[in-house]
């Protein structure tokens, strides 16, 4: 087993032993948070229920000419810190997604980051 050694918290000023950053304490508040925490509480699951029920039908099933419930919305551009994102709360930030495209959205098309550019390869 390799033997971590601690540090000194990178607050200054402040003698806790961390393995890396800072302690408990001093965390920067912007730090990446539990999935559960990551702003996806009562508020969200409340804007999400209204959302859904004006955009009841997902969209990438929508332009296949499938008509899908929505279950979830996603955030076309991927958020990194929760409700602290602006892209968040973004209203042209989301989009009605069933299940299935919403995992293979966030598997397939978020891997090769949002900022490429979409193109249709048909053409
Ligand atoms: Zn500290
Ligand atoms: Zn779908």
């Amino acid at each position: 087993m390799p033997f971590q050694p601690l540090r000194r918290c990178t607050y200054p000023g402040c003698r806790n032993k961390v393995q890396f950053g800072r302690c408990d304490e001093h965390k920067p508040k912007d730090n990446r948070l539990p999935a559960s925490q990551r702003g996806y509480d009562s508020r969200w699951t409340k804007y999400r229920a209204q959302y859904l029920k004006a955009h009841p039908l997902c969209v990438m099933c929508l332009v296949k000419g499938k008509y899908t419930p929505a279950t979830v919305i996603d955030h076309i551009k991927p958020i990194e810190n929760g409700q602290a994102d602006p892209l968040f709360w973004a209203a042209d930030n989301h989009q009605a997604l069933c299940r299935d495209c919403h995992s293979y959205k966030t598997r397939v098309i978020d891997q090769r980051g949002f900022g490429a550019k979409k193109r249709n390869e048909t053409y």
